[in-house]
């Protein structure tokens, strides 16, 4: 066993987080698998609330495998990065229908299910069956490209190759279960993206950037892109009970499946023409001030625009009984909305 593991083991004993909803002895795989998937993108004091609530939607994987992709869409609304849950759901399908619902436990079956890459495998596979795999997932990237001075950024192949060739190495043969937990655990806690905690570190004996005090130079940086913006204007039709018209969007591109207000272009002559289709007797009743919502390759500007429309039901969702998956900027402008009535100062 490498110094790096030895040292990380003992610590674990003492520091180590040993109390999150999805451990237990011994551990529940599907609580591992889907606490894996939601923290691909996501820190863990989000993921816990998420994690407690879709576990009481769908207890088992089989109740998961049944469930109709709206209810799953449904409790995973606000985490963002859809796809996961919809492979998610995918891969309870499979599991229940190629499976006989017992989730397999060799890594060549694990790889081969939607949304589990090689580290997610290698996290399932070490925390839930205690197999000596390794993982490489954004924090042990962090600890790793510190800890060795690995040069490049992850996105450069060659570097991607060392950090795996550097995990493998010190993956220990046995206490795989804690190893996993507890060089996730440093990442997360000790060896932070900002002003890593050195001085409460267990493998800082040996850590090249720690010890040359280097540590903010690592892990080295990617040139950075500048994201292009856009702007689109969100119409927001308002009926006389003060329900909003929401319509689902198409299973693919940006917020596939969920549900959202109309859009269109954010000028004068989109924007009659949009209302207009809609319905001649609607009208603009206020806009709310424009925000940005930032995604991984653009920032998107967004002027909500309230409109008072005539009273039709079909479309139309009462926000305070709202049961759907919504985007995260619909969810934010329905929560400034007044829930009684349509806003229009003439009523
Ligand atoms: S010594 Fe500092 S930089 Fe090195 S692994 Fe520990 S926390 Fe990270």
């Amino acid at each position: 066993m490498t110094d790096f593991a030895k040292d990380l083991l003992v610590w674990f004993q003492k520091h180590g987080r040993k109390n999150l909803p999805w451990q237990s002895s011994p551990p529940d795989i599907y609580h591992v698998w889907l606490s894996e998937i939601m923290l691909q993108q996501t820190q863990v004091v989000t993921v816990v609330d998420y994690f407690n609530k879709f576990i009481l939607n769908f207890p088992t994987i089989a109740d998961l495998a049944n469930a109709d992709e709206e209810e799953v869409l449904t409790s995973w609304a606000g985490l963002g990065y859809y796809s996961r849950a919809r492979n998610l759901h995918k891969s309870a399908k499979i599991i229940l229908l190629e499976y006989q619902g017992v989730f397999p436990s060799s890594y060549s079956e694990l790889i081969a299910l939607p949304g589990i890459g090689e580290s997610t495998a290698g996290a399932i596979l070490s925390l839930a069956y205690n197999q000596p795999r390794p993982i490489l997932d954004g924090n042990v990237k962090r600890v790793l490209s510190r800890h060795h001075k690995v040069v490049g950024h992850y996105s450069n192949s060659k570097t991607l190759k060392e950090l795996w060739r550097l995990a493998k190495h010190h993956t220990p043969s046995t206490q795989n279960a804690e190893y996993a937990q507890a060089i996730m655990d440093l990442g997360a806690t000790i060896c932070v993206p900002r002003k890593p905690l050195c001085s409460r570190c267990p493998v800082s004996r040996n850590c090249k950037a720690g010890l040359c005090n280097e540590q903010a130079h690592f892990p080295q940086k990617k040139a950075r892109k500048i994201r292009p913006e856009k702007s689109l204007a969100f119409l927001i039709y308002r009926n006389f009970k003060g329900h909003v018209y929401l319509a689902k969007r198409p299973n693919k591109g940006v917020w596939s499946g969920l549900w959202s207000f109309v859009e269109c272009e954010d000028n004068k002559t989109a924007i009659s023409a949009a209302i207009k289709e809609h319905s001649l007797e609607a009208r603009i009743v206020s806009s709310l001030p424009k925000f940005k919502h930032s995604f991984t390759h653009y920032h998107l500007w967004i002027r909500p625009i309230i409109i008072s429309s005539p009273g039709l039901e079909k479309g139309y969702h009462n926000i305070n009984k709202l049961a759907l998956g919504l985007p995260a900027p619909v969810k934010k402008i329905i929560s400034l909305l007044d829930s009684t009535n349509s806003g229009e100062s003439n009523e």
